[in-house]
């Protein structure tokens, strides 16, 4: 499984409606200072619910929809709502249909060889609204991430390895070290649950 297509509707800096194709194997993306390469991988941390483990750069929720008058620190007059989807090519089958039907609530789903992970923030004058949508329909943050995980995508997991990630690995003791390594090759799942069955 792997992100095909990202597609941003007022996220940040992005206040046109931008479609991002990714590639199966290497995808880089290039440009200058504040042109909005790590917006892009904010997005993904943003639809995928993994924001809050992997620090997305928001101090909050509606700091993320696109303000017109951001770099001047101008209250936004813009839009009331960001919208980010991420369309998995799942043509390997890592998330088999009944995981999708069981994540969406539902047997219609829709085209499961492509599935789309879709969220939404809206900003009222005095609250703020999220919401996410799994091959359109509307699921709760942890039905997203019950299906993530079968594809051992998982908040506290290195799928996403953000800038520092890499120094904090380094500095940590090997104890620490092996932990991630559990962690990735799917093993701490079973400690974790060797833990609970010894506790019983
Ligand atoms: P660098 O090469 O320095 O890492 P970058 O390409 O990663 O740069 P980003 O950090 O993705 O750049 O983009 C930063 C820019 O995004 C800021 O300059 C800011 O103008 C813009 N930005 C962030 N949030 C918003 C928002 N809500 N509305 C409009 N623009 C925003
Ligand atoms: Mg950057």
């Amino acid at each position: 499984m792997h992100i095909k297509e990202l597609v941003l509707e007022n996220f940040k800096s992005f206040g046109r409606k931008t479609r991002i194709p990714f590639y199966e194997d290497f995808t880089v993306v290039t440009g200058p200072n504040g042109s909005g390469k790590s917006n892009i991988i904010d997005a993904v941390l943003f639809a995928l619910g993994l924001a809050r483990a992997r620090g997305i750069r928001a101090q909050k929720l509606t700091d993320l929809i696109y303000n017109p008058g951001f770099d001047d620190g101008a209250e936004n007059a813009g839009p009331n709502e960001a919208s980010v989807e991420v369309v998995l090519d799942n043509s390997d089958g890592s998330l088999d249909r009944g995981q999708i039907v069981n994540a969406a609530g539902s047997e219609d789903v829709g085209d499961v060889e492509e599935v789309t992970i879709r969220r939404r923030v809206k900003e009222t004058e005095d609250n703020y609204y999220s919401y996410y949508y799994l091959n359109g329909r509307s699921v709760n943050l942890s039905d997203i991430q019950d299906l993530l995980a079968q594809a051992g995508v998982t908040p506290e997991g290195y799928n996403v390895v953000m800038q520092g990630d890499v120094t904090e690995i380094i500095n940590m003791t090997p104890h620490e070290r092996r932990e991630i390594i559990d962690q990735i090759a799917g093993v701490a799942e079973f400690d974790a649950k060797k833990e609970d069955a010894f506790e019983e």
